[in-house]
């Protein structure tokens, strides 16, 4: 059953176009910049305790997620983990860069603005717009974008243009974050195995200060094998599930290693004799349960990734 209605974000506060399907709520909201949707269950949604989780911060995080191009689903398991996310900002210069990157990716041509509106301030995980226009000022004190104007007079429209210096460190910004905190998980997209993965895998590896990406999170348009090629190139590394031994966990893993990713071979102990003779020699780590596979990942991450730390 669909039905739609108005419908207050707990995230951003708005009332916003919902859209219900089988339980699950489908908002399109501030969170994603009035642009696409973000899902949540009923029952999280009923049961939401909003002096239990700063709204502003999830808020940011759908809005980054959406921005990369992925859709965030949240229900009550995965609401804990998506606010212990490396993507959430610890510090002020965490803010500026999140700023600057979406500036630097959204101008078109050099010299054109980019249009901001006062109620984007989850691009930098604000609470509120006063945020988001004091690093605005900051910004243009830096020298990297032009004095913001407002479009027309009362409108809440800020067009922005950044300065070749701020195109610069844009660029740079973008490098280093696209590299620093995404992990590909190449693995069977059996939904029973896929969830039990996401609720018990997916915590140990944010522990490590890494974003789990599979391809089945990832909103897309685009081909699949494209958009696969596209989120391994964008990962730090990638963890290889070959548990069913589908094709496809193998190709990715052949593109990763081609790519001088370092990848982390894992398998169902009841499976490893049906790896591929090629690959059966791979230092893999042979799991029975999804508890203990959490805990040998989150040991080998820490112990193999640069970068990786106990967050
Ligand atoms: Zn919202």
């Amino acid at each position: 059953m669909t039905n739609t209605e108005n419908r207050p974000c707990l995230f951003c506060n708005t009332i916003s176009q919902m859209r219900e399907v089988e339980e699950t709520l489908h908002f399109s909201c501030l969170c994603t910049g009035g642009k696409g949707w973000y899902t949540i269950d009923r029952d999280c949604y009923d049961d939401y305790d909003a002096r239990r989780y700063p709204g502003h911060l999830i808020s940011g995080y759908i809005r980054e997620m959406y921005e990369n191009g992925h859709q965030v689903h949240i229900d009550s398991e995965n609401i804990e983990q998506i606010l212990r996310s490396p993507l959430i900002p610890n510090h002020v210069r965490d803010k500026i860069e999140k700023l600057l990157v979406y500036l630097y990716r959204n101008t078109e041509v050099i010299g054109e603005p980019v249009i901001l509106k006062e109620s984007d301030f989850n691009l930098t995980y604000s609470p509120k717009a006063t945020e988001l226009i004091t690093l605005i000022y900051y910004l243009r004190d830096q020298g990297f974008i032009e004095e913001e104007v407002h479009s027309e007079l009362g409108s809440t429209d800020m067009e922005i243009i950044m300065t070749p210096a701020g195109l610069e460190q844009g660029h740079e910004l973008l490098n280093r974050q696209k590299k620093s905190n995404q992990c590909f998980i190449a693995m069977s997209f059996d939904p029973g195995l896929l969830q039990t993965f996401k609720d018990h895998i997916f915590p140990r590896i944010r522990e490590t200060g890494f974003e789990p990406i599979t391809v089945d999170i990832v909103h897309h348009n685009d081909n699949i094998v494209d958009r696969i090629i596209y989120e391994i190139k964008n990962s730090r590394f990638v963890i290889a599930d070959f548990t069913h031994q589908k094709h496809g966990v193998y190709y990715e893993a052949g593109f990763a290693k081609g790519l001088g990713l370092e990848v982390i071979w894992t398998v169902r102990e009841d499976d490893i004799g049906n790896c591929h003779f090629d690959t059966r020699q791979m230092n893999h780590i042979v799991w029975r349960t999804v508890e203990e596979l959490g805990e040998r990942l989150r040991d080998r991450i820490l112990a193999t990734i640069p970068g990786a730390r106990l967050t």
